[in-house]
């Protein structure tokens, strides 16, 4: 059978690259070991079964590899895969049409799962559950619900922020997963990886120098990877040298604990209140982000890290903190010590 692939985007040029070096095989998948292994074991039994594998749900911070992995799971299940994100799923009839366009056992992987509007995710319920949907046609007493059965299909989901989903819609998935940081060690093999199928030589020492300063997101490893090859390629340099991917990173602004100016930023307004704690609405004002961006985007990395912490009052920077930013630490009653 010849399996379709189909990948809506938003953002076409960005995504054609990472199509391109994006792994199709276990193989070449580096890391998320247990989520591997589960995996591994659901799906070899709904294919000895010859059932469609129940709906999986992927969460955890962008870039770590959830689309990557619904496409290995289609490409282990011999599966079509329709890829698509919930805002593209304005209105209820949208989702209707992408249902009832799906065959037996085929995958339909929707990110930022969170943000589909109530009435789209009504539907939802009903499509997982009973592999049916209630499609009202016309309006007032006239009105008249029609039941459409749909065949056997698998539901993948991605967040960023599984707090936001409604019990209802994160109970019908059969198994769900949080996704990891990856250690730096992984990433310098994830860029070792990619170098070869940009057929760019690069070694190990720059592999490594690209992977501590990547956020434990290969998606940022990619993308420095990618950057640092520019500067090698208009040196005519024909591998990716240490020095030179120094030089690069440098230029490009990360620091050596891998923050980019954001995060510093987040770090210092948080080093600057004398030890008080801060809402999340006046982070994102004082940096002009969206409170979404700032809590899925900056915390996780900086929490997982050990350089920020979420109280109940609101967050604070912790001793790592101040030392990264060479800062005296206050004490308890916010004195400079
Ligand atoms: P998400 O859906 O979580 O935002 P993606 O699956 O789009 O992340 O991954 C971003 C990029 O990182 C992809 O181009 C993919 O090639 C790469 N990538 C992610 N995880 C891995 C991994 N475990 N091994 C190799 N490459 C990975």
């Amino acid at each position: 059978m010849n399996r379709m692939v189909e990948i809506e985007t938003f953002n076409a040029e960005e995504e054609s690259v990472e199509i391109s070096l994006r792994p199709d095989a276990w193989s070449e998948y580096i890391g998320q070991e247990q989520i591997k292994k589960n995996l591994g074991v659901f799906i070899q039994a709904s294919k000895k079964r010859a059932e469609a594998l129940d709906h999986v749900l992927f969460f955890g911070p962008p870039g770590l590899g959830k689309t990557t992995l619904a496409l290995i799971i289609a490409n282990e299940m011999n599966a079509n895969i329709k890829v698509t994100s919930a805002p593209m799923i304005e209105k209820s009839g949208d989702l209707a049409a992408l249902l009832t366009n799906l065959q037996e056992g085929d995958i339909l992987f929707i990110d930022e799962i969170h943000r589909l509007s109530p009435a789209v995710e009504e539907i939802l319920y009903s499509s997982m559950e009973d592999f049916r949907i209630d499609i009202i046609i016309g309006s007032g007493p006239a009105a008249q619900t029609v039941k459409i059965d749909l065949p056997r299909f698998t539901l993948i989901g991605a967040t960023t922020r599984a707090g936001m989903l409604s019990n209802p819609l994160r109970d019908r998935f059969g198994m769900s997963f949080r996704m990891q940081f990856y250690s730096s060690e992984e990433l310098a093999k994830i860029i070792s990886q990619a170098s070869k199928k940009l057929s760019k030589e690069i070694i190990s020492e720059a592999c490594m120098e690209i992977a501590k300063r990547s956020r434990g997101t290969p998606r940022i490893a990619l993308r420095l990877l990618r950057r640092v090859r520019d500067f090698a390629d208009v040196c005519n340099e024909k591998d990716i040298q240490h020095t030179r991917t120094q030089y690069a990173l440098k230029e490009l602004g990360i620091n050596s604990h891998g923050f980019d100016e954001m995060d510093l930023r987040l770090l210092r307004l948080l080093a600057s209140t004398n030890g008080r704690a801060m809402g999340l609405s006046t982070i994102a004002a004082a940096l002009s982000e969206d409170e979404g961006t700032v809590e899925d985007v900056l915390e996780p990395y900086l929490i997982a890290n050990g350089y920020l912490e979420r109280t109940a009052k609101g967050r604070k920077a912790t001793r790592a903190t101040y030392e990264i930013l060479n800062l005296a630490m206050p004490d308890n009653e916010g004195r400079i010590f």
